[in-house]
């Protein structure tokens, strides 16, 4: 997959004459039509190609009505052209992937991290679902249409990538204490793609430092076939708040949902050794949890409850309790060292975030006391995949560190 940055128009012209595409189907929206999909329109003309174009309200969901409407509208077609950011992109990637033809995207906001993904975020049945689909053959960026794309985007396309901070600490966690397999090479190019935006913040490359952070990190997701180096438990909070119809973008979330996720790696940082020997003898009280996954995941608790009640029992085995402790004082030192490396920017972040306006207190996007206490109890069993709240769950301290915030 080719992602151009120079002349996209011109460049977009070619590899449509190159490839031989005749009848091209561009998915826009009412914004993304005046902003860019009337030059890419322009352009298939140009090449005297057919251009039919299927645009959307500006608020689409990527649900079954939308794919309806490409099955009800769409002639023959080559190849798909998607000119938006999550949405649009979604329901191009996945009506593309069903017909069964090619596609490519030009972006118009640096807003999540899913432009070079395999697979698509679709709303069915009003649930949110991951669905396989198919990656881009090519990303076209008019970076003009990107620098004026609306702040609002921009942020939380920031807070998606900053979300990879934590992202990466949950991944390197998992590997040393399960020896969960790790690509270093992937971890580290996702990690200068988020310091660099960092550090051009406020600067003239910061957009298309960002845009290209984006990209990069769903380039990397295909390239260990996992949104691992993505996604940790700033996802997994930021998908309860999403099913508790906490309404703003998806990055801004995981963007907030990373503070206080880095509030917690700060907390085992002071945890002295004796502390973690110490809680050998917690146990997880099944009753009290499962109230509180009653009270978090109406009315779907008890599906919750089915899928995580086997690896909650577990935590209160005591040789698998004794092996996790026994690891974890062992490596200690070295946990302690990737903390530190991962939060030299902590203080660099912080400004960031006051720069760009974005939210850094749960009860800005409309979190209320309850539902954020319940939150960090409540995210380990979204997912398995392991992460330092999973952690704090194993040694019944989640609590305590969610009184300190
Ligand atoms: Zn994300």
């Amino acid at each position: 997959m080719e992602v151009i940055w120079e002349e996209p128009y011109e460049s977009f012209s070619r590899f449509i004459n190159k490839n031989g595409y005749n009848s091209l189907l561009v998915i826009c929206d009412k914004n993304t039509f005046d902003v860019c999909a009337v030059k890419v329109k322009e352009t298939v003309e140009k090449s005297n190609r057919k251009c039919k174009i299927i645009c959307f309200e500006a608020d689409v969901t990527a649900d079954e009505f939308a794919l309806g409407k490409v099955l009800f509208e769409i002639e023959q077609a080559d190849i798909f052209v998607g000119v938006g950011s999550g949405t649009i992109s979604d329901i191009t990637r996945y009506t593309a992937y069903k017909f069964k033809v090619p596609f490519v995207l030009f972006p118009t906001a640096p807003s999540m991290d899913g432009f070079a993904s395999s697979v698509a975020a679709l709303t069915i049945n009003g649930l949110k679902t991951t669905v396989l689909a198919s990656s881009p053959e090519a990303i076209f960026v008019d970076m003009e249409v990107i620098e004026n794309s609306p702040e609002i985007l921009k942020k939380a396309g920031f807070g998606d990538l900053m979300g990879k901070i934590t992202a990466l600490l949950d991944w390197q966690l998992s590997n040393i204490l399960f020896e969960e397999k790790i690509d270093w090479e992937v971890l580290r190019i996702v990690k200068n793609t988020y310091l660099k935006t960092l550090n051009s913040v406020g600067v003239n490359d910061f957009c298309k430092n960002l845009l290209e952070g984006l990209i990069t990190s769903g380039i990397m997701m295909a390239r260990v076939n996992s949104s691992r180096p993505a996604s940790g438990c700033e996802h997994h909070l930021s998908h309860f708040w999403e099913y508790h119809r906490i309404k703003t973008y998806h990055g801004i979330k995981v963007g907030l949902a990373t503070l206080y996720v880095l509030r917690f790696y700060e907390h085992f940082l002071n945890l002295d050794k004796s502390r973690i020997h110490e809680r050998k003898e917690y146990k997880v009280d099944i009753k009290t949890w499962e109230d509180a996954i009653e009270k978090g995941f109406q009315p779907t608790f008890g599906s919750i409850i089915k899928k995580n009640i086997e690896r909650v029992s577990k935590l209160n085995d005591k040789e698998f309790r004794s092996q996790v402790i026994n690891r974890l004082v062992e490596k200690k030192e070295v946990i302690d060292e990737l903390i530190r490396d991962a939060t030299i920017v902590y203080s660099e972040l912080i400004d960031a975030y006051k720069k760009l306006e974005m939210p850094m207190n749960y009860w800005e996007i409309g979190i209320d006391d309850n539902l954020f206490k319940m939150s960090f109890l409540c995210a380990p069993n979204i997912r398995e995949r392991f992460t330092i709240l999973h952690l704090y769950e194993f040694l019944g301290l989640t609590d305590e560190v969610v009184r300190s915030f």
